[in-house]
């Protein structure tokens, strides 16, 4: 889809975008082929459009053969897509919030891929959402400002790298990332963004009963970022029990959070769950 298309479109159905919904689309088609081929998809894929627009990459995707569940917020939008794919059998169209669809439907998402130019006011609540639920997505590929992708694929020791990091990367091995300018959008953001991949990980790093475990030492190490962690985690767990669990992975007491890889904190939250409390709380 053209800029010249989406322009016309918008003036022909008279429709003035919302700032708030992350009305930004893309119109490069360049990018656009970026996105599909790093996606992978196979005819007969399921998969999750979150925030279709005017249906760029939709048409892209229905074109590769997919089955796409398109979720988009606004009705005027969706009367748009629905008039572009009247009765496309590939296509089942829900006009909703996505991120309260994917709360409260919890479905298995085993087998989808989602592939998605996200709404930037949502887009962090919305990957974890997905991440988090009872069964994720194989494969992410989805579009998202330049800092928050960074966040994503980033690595201990860095400015980026924090819950939203460690919650994603606790799933998923983030697998390649590319920039997209912001003038490839209409209209353009004040921000760049990126494209990024992530595939589930084929064997999850704890059992699913220590997942809460893992976000809770996470989240509670991290409250705030530039004080040790220990103290910080004195708030839920024994002193002893830290104690025992920093001397097995020989960390320092005074080391704070970003410096604690992914794999410490998976070996973290083993340590400190006990037998009889598997949160490891007091
Ligand atoms: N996919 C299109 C493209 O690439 O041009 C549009 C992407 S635009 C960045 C984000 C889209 O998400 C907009 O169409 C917006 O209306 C929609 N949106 C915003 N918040 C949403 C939400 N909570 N649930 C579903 N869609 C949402």
């Amino acid at each position: 889809m053209k800029l010249k298309e989406m322009r016309d479109l918008l003036t022909t159905e008279g429709i003035q975008l919302t700032k708030s919904l992350g009305q930004n689309f893309l119109h490069d088609a360049n990018q656009l082929a970026r996105i599909l081929a790093s996606a992978e998809l196979t005819p007969g894929d399921r998969v999750l459009e979150i925030g279709p627009g005017l249906g760029p990459l939709t048409q892209l995707l229905l074109g590769k053969g997919a089955r796409v569940l398109a979720i988009e917020f606004d009705r005027r939008l969706v009367e748009v897509l629905k008039n572009r794919w009247p009765e496309h059998p590939g296509l089942e169209l829900i006009s909703a919030d996505a991120l309260r669809y994917v709360r409260e439907t919890q479905r298995d998402w085993s087998e989808w891929k989602v592939v998605s130019n996200l709404p930037y006011s949502v887009a962090s609540p919305i990957i974890v959402e997905l991440v988090q639920s009872t069964i994720p997505p194989a494969r992410m590929t989805v579009t998202l400002q330049w800092e928050v992708a960074r966040r994503l694929v980033a690595i201990e020791d860095t400015d980026e790298y924090g819950v939203l990091t460690l919650l994603v990367q606790f799933a998923y091995e983030a697998r390649g990332m590319f920039k997209i300018p912001s003038d490839c959008f209409f209209p353009v953001p004040d921000v760049d963004s990126a494209c990024v991949t992530l595939v589930r990980r084929p064997t999850p790093l704890l059992p699913p009963e220590l997942a809460g475990s893992f976000e809770k030492v996470v989240k509670r190490g991290f409250s705030q970022r530039r004080k040790m962690m220990m103290k910080l985690l004195k708030a839920d767990w024994p002193e002893a029990r830290l104690k025992h669990a920093y001397d097995e992975l020989s960390l320092s007491p005074q080391i704070r959070a970003e410096k604690v890889s992914l794999d410490q904190f998976v070996r973290l939250t083993q340590l400190l769950a006990s037998p009889t409390d598997s949160t490891g709380s007091k």
